[in-house]
């Protein structure tokens, strides 16, 4: 019998509209371009432990080769006082483009928020060099490679802990967390060793830390959520003005 191809067995995901823009060369040092450094211990853009999602992105490299295909570094400021915490890189999104939430239909809302609260430069984010800003504000993920279906297993979400347990602890001390889904909710009681049963995810629910850092939730801003109005753009503001109460300009 014939070894069946990677590309059948990792169902790379078509898509039926045009592909992101061509993006430049890497250069993780290159100001504005959402790319942190390789640092490996907030972020490693050659990281293959989870060995799942390396083979995804290998196979999804052959399909598509302009994409950027790599585990996909947090976007904004390292001393932001509002950290998005999202779940994984979207095929035709993040990991076409480089840069979270950018791409696809789960960041048109987010970054619409962001900048009606003075969180971004512009409503709208295109490609990794369009020149957005995320004003004291950072956008991250529980987990950095694109999985799946958009579903990582829990192992993949635990072997990419370290990366965010990095990032939270050179937040500032009053930093908001604000987690978009349970996943990523989860993910931050992780890096602090906090029991998920004391925190109970719900959409704006609120929580103070034991480090002084408040968590705050939303359901996630995907299509799914947003088209069956489980999410909707007053509920999502509201979060968002929460957070900017919290964050004084
Ligand atoms: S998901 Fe995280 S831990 Fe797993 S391979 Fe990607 S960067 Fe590494």
């Amino acid at each position: 019998m014939s070894k069946p191809s990677a590309r059948k067995s990792l169902s790379v995901p078509r898509t039926t509209k045009s592909a992101p823009p061509k993006q430049l060369a890497l250069v993780d040092d290159q100001p504005g371009n959402g790319l942190w450094p390789s640092d490996g211990e907030v972020f490693d853009r050659t990281c293959t432990d989870c060995p799942r999602l390396a083979k995804f992105l290998e196979a999804g490299r052959k399909e598509y080769p302009d994409y950027y295909s790599a585990p996909v570094a947090p976007f904004g400021d390292r001393k932001a006082r509002l950290i998005i915490i999202g779940l994984a890189p979207g095929f035709h999104g993040a990991n076409a483009t480089g840069r979270p939430f950018t791409g696809d239909y789960a960041g048109v809302l987010l970054y619409q928020t962001l900048h009606k609260f003075g969180f971004a430069s512009k409503p709208e984010s295109i490609h990794r060099n369009d020149g957005l800003q995320l004003l004291d504000a950072r956008i991250s993920n529980a987990v950095k490679c694109v999985p799946p279906d958009n579903k990582p297993l829990p192992d993949e979400v635990t072997n990419c802990n370290h990366y965010l347990q990095a990032e939270l602890a050179a937040a500032p001390k009053d930093v908001v967390l604000l987690a978009l889904g349970s996943i990523g909710h989860n993910a931050v009681l992780r890096t602090l060793g906090l029991k998920p049963s004391a925190y109970k995810f719900g959409h704006a629910a609120e929580f103070e830390l034991p480090g002084g850092q408040r968590l705050i939730d939303s359901y996630h801003c995907s299509r799914y959520n947003t088209n069956t109005r489980r999410l909707t753009p007053e509920m999502f503001e509201a979060v968002f003005a929460r957070a900017r109460q919290l964050i004084q300009k």
